[in-house]
């Protein structure tokens, strides 16, 4: 399942940071593309499952979904793209040339209990 690799490998590092910082972590923020492949209802399962009997036991995993931002040639400008499978710019129709955004799986920040 590769959600729960993804979600241990999450807590691994949480739990890293919180030993070094000799706090509590109360929740994990998450940026997540829409492209990244991963499934944020099945990541939020997995991630109580790899937290559970470790020192993130009972913290959050707070998902921030990034939509997908592509680069139009013909345009010359940045675009938000709708579709998954099709990345078309919504001005003029053309394929995008390139995805900027969208295949985050990054972890933006730590919230420390006080
Ligand atoms: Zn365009």
């Amino acid at each position: 399942m590769h959600e729960l690799s993804i979600a241990l490998s999450i807590v691994e590092m949480a739990e890293e940071e919180a030993a070094a910082r000799q706090a509590r972590i109360r929740a994990v923020h998450l940026k997540l593309g829409r492209l990244s492949g991963v499934v944020k209802d099945a990541l939020l399962a997995s991630y109580d499952m790899a937290a559970a009997g470790t020192a993130l036991e009972g913290s959050r995993l707070v998902i921030e979904e990034v939509p997908i931002v592509g680069y139009c040639a013909k345009c010359q400008a940045r675009r938000g793209v709708d579709g998954v499978q099709w990345f078309l710019c919504p001005r003029c129709g053309s394929p995008i040339s390139e995805i900027l955004e969208g295949k985050e799986l990054q972890v933006r920040a730590l919230e420390i209990a006080e």
